[in-house]
């Protein structure tokens, strides 16, 4: 098995440290087992994250030295307006700082109190906004989504059914709108296939529902659509993205993933409504609406990011490489939920470590296994991140416990993942020696970030 060719060439390089056994030993000691904590000096290959940890291009960064940091009306801002209606079709942009910025002003503008939003799976931060101007997400993604070992092509659609009877019982006036993600992120980076956009579309307008998409990484699930979809293996991804954005009204965008940027975010559509109501709201919240919190420089790499990040060659590259980390690893037999996604690999931290009971975090111990093991970082996806029950205070432990490998974009080579592979195979093979944790000291939000832990002896 071979890892993708590159589609580039390097001309500049960053020094990584790989600190010895004793190093790592003591430093995921000091960060409490939690590769949270960890300092980025002391990590050798970072899969913490995608989000805006990519590699920017010759032409991105030329792009940067032609920032017009004019405060209205830069001309960076048309370039990047240009991208968006090019590479996406919609009509209106309004820039944001990030993409959470672009859901506080759609969720808000959409939402009123006591509606129902809902959607593929949530996302942490959608949730959030979601839940600030009074809404409540409803999970309707299709059941295969939450079964780690089925390989369902489309794990990321909406399941049809669920979405019409609960339309049919809150009543289609308690729906604020219907919220679709691209290549769903907590679902482990699983697609949405065209035909059934098409068909949440046609639903959204029999029932007056106005359909709003997550479009963070419509790139990557376009690709997807080419490999997978009957009808579309010779259609241009710029076709695909046009088509699978011309089932909604509009989307939000963070733009710290495909778009090959290290921040920015905005919200495009097609509704003059929308979009009147959300640019008189960026001014109080972002900036002027032809900035939105990005500087002229950051808009320019975002413009041509988002262009470069919908190439046929780059996406086929970039979906490869993390599809070459899940193939060593599942030669090797260590258990990985299927099929693997278009951003991260994930590792079933419940079959990893089946010694451990839920009450030690296997996940959580995986995580900082991996670390001590070869200085890579992770990180845990289960029942520390989910937290506890609001009403009862009790753990929740859900179905999937997991430890994410996130691939940044165009940043490791294929050496880099391979070294991944062979170090969480050596840890397979040792798997019964490794302890648990016990939590000692549990923040009261998001405890997953600064979360502590010590070993407990096997
Ligand atoms: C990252 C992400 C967001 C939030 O964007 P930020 O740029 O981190 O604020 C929203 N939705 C999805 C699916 C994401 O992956």
């Amino acid at each position: 098995m071979n890892g993708p060719v590159e589609p580039f060439k390097i001309k500049v390089v960053e020094p990584v440290n790989r600190p010895n056994r004793e190093k790592r030993k003591l430093a995921i000691k000091e960060a409490g087992y939690n590769t949270f904590l960890l300092k980025s000096e002391d990590v050798f290959i970072d899969l913490l994250t995608d989000s805006g940890t990519s590699a920017m291009s010759d032409n991105q960064w030329a792009g940067m030295m032609i920032g017009d940091e004019a405060y209205a009306g830069s001309k960076n801002f048309y370039n990047f307006e240009n991208a968006v209606k090019d590479i996406l079709g919609y009509k209106y942009v309004v820039p944001t700082h990030q993409g959470r910025g672009a859901e506080h002003l759609m969720y808000k503008t959409l939402t009123r109190d006591g509606q129902f939003i809902p959607r593929n799976m949530y996302f942490t931060t959608s949730k959030v906004h979601v839940e600030l101007a009074g809404g409540k997400m409803m999970d309707v993604i299709i059941d295969e989504a939450h079964d780690p070992e089925n390989d369902h092509p489309f794990k990321g659609n909406v399941n049809l059914e669920k979405l019409e009877a609960l339309i049919q019982e809150k009543g289609a006036e308690k729906i604020a709108f219907i919220n679709v993600e691209m290549d769903v992120n907590m679902a482990g980076g699983q697609p949405v296939s065209m035909e059934n956009l098409r068909e949440v579309w046609k639903l959204g307008k029999e029932y007056g529902l106005k359909v709003i998409f997550d479009a963070t990484r419509s790139s990557e699930n376009a690709y997807f659509i080419r490999e997978r979809e009957p009808g579309y293996e010779n259609i241009p991804i710029n076709e695909i993205l046009r088509e699978m954005m011309s089932y909604s009204d509009g989307c939000i965008y963070s733009s710290k993933k495909d778009c090959l940027v290290n921040i920015g975010g905005f919200l495009a559509t097609n509704d003059k409504e929308i979009f009147e109501k959300t640019r008189s709201m960026v001014v109080v919240y972002e900036g002027l609406h032809t900035y939105g919190g990005m500087a002229g420089r950051d808009m320019e790499a975002l413009a041509r990011g988002l262009r470069e990040g919908a190439q046929y060659d780059y996406l086929k590259y970039r979906v490869n490489q993390v599809k070459y980390l899940g193939e060593l690893l599942k030669e090797a037999r260590v258990p990985i939920v299927q099929p693997i996604g278009g951003h991260a690999v994930f590792l079933d931290a419940l079959k990893f470590l089946p010694h451990l009971s839920r009450e030690k975090w296997p996940a959580q111990t995986l995580s900082a296994a991996i670390y001590e093991e070869s200085a890579v970082r992770s990180m845990e996806r289960g029942a520390v991140s989910k937290g506890r029950d609001k009403e009862t205070g009790e753990n929740i432990f859900p179905k999937l416990e997991l430890v994410r490998l996130t691939i940044p974009r165009r940043v490791y080579t294929n050496t880099h993942i391979e070294y991944t592979a062979n170090a969480i195979k050596n840890l397979y093979q040792k798997r019964e020696k490794i302890a648990g944790l016990k939590m000692v000291y549990e923040p009261e939000y998001l405890r997953f970030f600064q979360a502590r832990f010590e070993k407990v002896p096997l």
